[in-house]
């Protein structure tokens, strides 16, 4: 299913045409209202006139996390303040927090953004859908909330936390959807077990999961527990909050990148190059629409790669792969760059573990090293007086590490329920080198 067939399905040279009319528009409405931007063209000598193709852009100065801090909390704001109607913040995952503000159009762009994604997963007006991203500051919870409402499904604003409460809801208003991020996803299942609750019965048909990043196997493990249908949803507060890219029903494989909305581009993280669709690099976006608080070039620092290719739910739209993580999670251990998603995929799955796992990364001497703490099952940890047999799993993992990822890692199993639970975006590294 499709909410707006007209731009989803627009063929690429009027999806273009339109992009490079928005991007002029942009463009200018920032050099004449935005002082950041006037300077920063000014330096790379351009103007919005510059912009005569898409191709152009590519002479554009990037804008960078560090800007926005630059100018925290409202001086990259292009409308002014009476027009603002929302302001929300990043989580801060990686530092200090930045600022986003929307005017009421901004609001209306976003509802229907995400009202796409919940039609895109096949969810209508007929479906319920439990929402325990949080609310607040920041955009997960009202993000969520307003496309739920667009497409005209009942929402139920539960928010992150309040576990127990959360299974009773489940059970008694019994959601057809369910949204909030794959780790508390996890979480949710673990606690309804525990409770006694058949999580595989309830009516959850679909789970719309993101904010963080997360493998196919986990999404495999949480679909086993949940007996729905896991949909992967990209966003970020900057460039607007969740629903920026969606997974469709037909393929749910990649992300269709709402791009009457959203210029993208992929860039060598280390040159600033553009990189050809598929290449994977950094993630670059424009925003074409937005008032309060438009971006040109926004460097997200997530790692993806974009498929050109034609989807076969009709979409004309670029898919954008999976994020492995954000350049800034990368670990190098020993001179081998890895991302903990990809630790993720590979302990995930394994029989006599469960998904619920912490990285350690410290320094010995000169050189990095690497713990990885998973936890047992609860049967595992019955019979964990084999010794043997705990040996042997530690061996696995310690192997398929190697063979699969080419890293070596010291193995913690622990025990049962002793990694701390996330209520919201799950932090898997513990950095002993900054402490
Ligand atoms: P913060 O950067 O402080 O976490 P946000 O709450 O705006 O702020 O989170 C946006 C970030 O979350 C993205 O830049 C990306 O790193 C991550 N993210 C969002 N959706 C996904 C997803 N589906 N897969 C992987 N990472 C995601
Ligand atoms: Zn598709």
């Amino acid at each position: 299913m499709i909410y707006n067939e007209e731009f989803e399905t627009l063929p690429r040279e009027a999806l273009e045409a339109l992009q490079l009319k928005r991007l002029q528009q942009v463009a200018s409405r920032l050099y004449h209202n935005v002082g950041f931007y006037k300077k920063s063209f000014d330096r790379a000598g351009v103007t919005p006139e510059s912009l005569r193709t898409l191709e152009d852009l590519k002479r554009f100065p990037f804008t960078t996390k560090q800007d926005l801090r630059d100018n925290y909390p409202f001086g990259l704001f292009a409308a002014p303040m009476s027009n603002v109607v929302r302001l929300h913040a990043s989580s801060g995952t990686t530092g200090a927090s930045t600022v986003v503000g929307y005017t009421k159009r901004d609001i209306d762009t976003w509802a229907e953004l995400m009202g796409r994604c919940f039609v895109a997963a096949g969810l209508t007006k007929n479906d319920v859908i439990h929402n325990a991203y949080g609310y607040g500051l920041f955009t997960g919870g009202l993000g969520a909330h307003y496309g739920a409402e667009k497409i005209g499904a009942s929402v139920v604003p539960m928010s992150g936390g309040n576990t127990k409460r959360q299974i009773m809801i489940l059970q008694d208003f019994r959601p057809t959807a369910i949204c909030c991020t794959p780790s508390y996803a996890l979480n949710l299942a673990e606690q309804g077990r525990a409770m006694g609750v058949d999580m595989r019965s309830l009516a959850l048909r679909v789970g719309v999961f993101g904010a963080e990043p997360w493998s196919e196997q986990m999404r495999a493990e949480i679909e086993k527990a949940m007996n729905l249908k896991a949909f992967n949803i990209y966003g970020l507060s900057e460039i607007m909050g969740p629903g920026v890219a969606m997974e469709c029903d037909e393929a749910r494989d990649g992300m269709h990148i709402f791009e009457d909305h959203f210029l993208v581009e992929t860039i060598d993280p280390e040159t600033g190059e553009v990189l050809p669709p598929g290449a994977e690099g950094e993630l670059v976006f424009t925003t074409l629409t937005k008032e309060a608080f438009p971006l040109i070039r926004y460097r997200t620092r997530d790692i993806s790669r974009l498929n050109p290719a034609p989807c076969r739910c009709g979409r004309t739209h670029y898919r954008m792969g999976r994020v492995m993580g954000r350049s800034d999670d990368m670990l190098i251990i020993r001179g081998v760059n890895v991302f903990p998603s990809q630790i993720e995929a590979v302990l995930v799955g394994i029989e006599g573990l469960e998904p619920h796992y912490q990285l350690i990364v410290d320094r010995e001497g000169t050189l990095d090293t690497l713990e990885v703490q998973v936890e047992l099952t609860e049967k595992q940890f019955d019979g964990a007086d084999e010794v043997k047999v705990l040996q042997r799993l530690e061996n696995q993992l310690k192997k398929d590490m190697k063979d699969y990822l080419g890293i070596t890692a010291r193995i913690k199993l622990v025990e049962p329920k002793t990694i701390q639970r996330s209520e919201g975006k799950a932090s898997r590294v513990i950095d002993k080198r900054k402490l």
